[in-house]
């Protein structure tokens, strides 16, 4: 779609192995360099788009977000980051990570290459059955907009708890010019911010274990368990334990239910107001090399994972920096209201 639209290709991007991971330190060929942080990690799984948006080699680029994936690397090398509506643009040509959470999204320095980048990709796909047929509106329209007046924002206890102190510091700021746009300011809390993680990597697991069953050797001479890196084999792993008739009742059906939880909570709670507004990741990208135990790299996803058990939107936008290492403002909303977080990054954007 992008090439008809006269768009230029110019390369493929570094990301962390089958998209599993946060920092890119799992891919294939090596981790990739913060731009905006050296020595540190860009974030993932779409490391390599936000980096090269931050270094300024492209315009647009297109990533995966299953549970942050567009959204951690914006915010860690300070881009735009955003992940759309779950069926709002095809998921044909991308390689499951989990079918039911992944969507494919765009990353650029601003608002309007977000929304030049939507208008071109989000469309309905009669081959692909997860996307929308929707009324698709014009994503340029509220790149002008000045204010937020009749915009009611919320921001979530639970995620300032679980982030640190400087962190949320930097992105209070950035919510203050929201309400300073003329957005009205709630607060709202989320009584399962717990069972975010768990729920979360339970499905990518089994949905990841059946997805690779396919690269069972035909295609490509080996098995993915024979050549595929650390972290694959352990959710190929795990996921086959789960998946396993005697376990599945007992965890993946369990952890579907927490998700209809968590969705039907974050739903109502989006009945109320138009966004809720906060950090996207709750720690600052870490040095590259870092040893880290898996539960530790799962903990930079607890802000993000949250819009995929949703289906709902979400972005982030550079809010600021702490020791001058950038940290993004996440902006989620309802489904299908994309629009609305353009026009509050838009506001935001226009403001500076
Ligand atoms: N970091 C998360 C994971 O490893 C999210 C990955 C993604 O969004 N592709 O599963």
């Amino acid at each position: 779609m992008l090439k008809i639209e006269d768009g230029i290709i110019i390369g493929i991007l570094n990301m962390d192995e089958f998209a599993a991971g946060s920092s890119t330190e799992t891919s294939y060929y090596g981790p990739t360099q913060n731009p905006a942080a050296m020595g540190r990690i860009p974030g993932g799984s779409s490391g390599g788009c936000a980096a090269a948006i931050a270094a300024e080699m492209c315009d647009i680029s297109i990533g995966s977000d299953t549970g942050g994936s567009i959204r951690n690397p914006a915010s860690h090398c300070g881009v735009v980051g955003f992940k759309p509506t779950y069926g709002a643009v095809s998921r044909q040509g991308l390689l499951d990570l989990s079918m039911s959470l992944d969507q494919i999204g765009p990353l650029a320095n601003d608002v309007s290459g977000i929304a030049v980048a939507l208008n071109t990709i989000a469309k309905y796909d009669e081959t692909e059955c997860t996307t929308l047929d929707w009324e698709k509106p014009d994503f340029t329209e509220v790149l002008k907009d000045t204010s937020l007046e009749g915009m009611k924002i919320a921001v979530c206890s639970e995620f300032i708890d679980v982030t640190d102190d400087e962190i949320n510091k930097t992105v209070n700021k950035a919510i203050q010019k929201l309400v300073d746009a003329g957005a009205e300011l709630v607060e709202v809390s989320f009584d399962y911010i717990d069972l975010c993680l768990p729920t979360y990597y339970l499905i990518n697991y089994v949905e990841f274990f059946s997805a690779t069953r396919k690269y069972d050797g035909r295609e490509y001479g080996s098995r993915i368990e024979e050549v595929c890196g650390e972290e694959v084999l352990r959710r190929i792993k795990i996921g086959s334990h789960i998946a396993e008739a005697e376990f599945s009742g007992k965890y993946y059906k369990q952890a579907l239910k927490a998700r209809s939880v968590i969705r039907g909570e974050i739903t109502s709670m989006l009945e109320n107001v138009d966004l809720i507004v906060g950090p996207t990741v709750p720690k600052l990208p870490h040095e590259i090399g870092t040893e880290l135990e898996p539960m530790e790299m799962y903990a930079y996803d607890i802000l993000t994972v949250i819009a995929n058990l949703a289906g709902i939107p979400a972005a982030s936008i550079p809010a600021g920096e702490v020791e001058g290492i950038p940290v993004g403002l996440q902006i989620q909303a309802k489904p299908l209201d994309d629009l609305k977080i353009i026009k509050a990054m838009s506001v935001f954007e226009n403001t500076q």
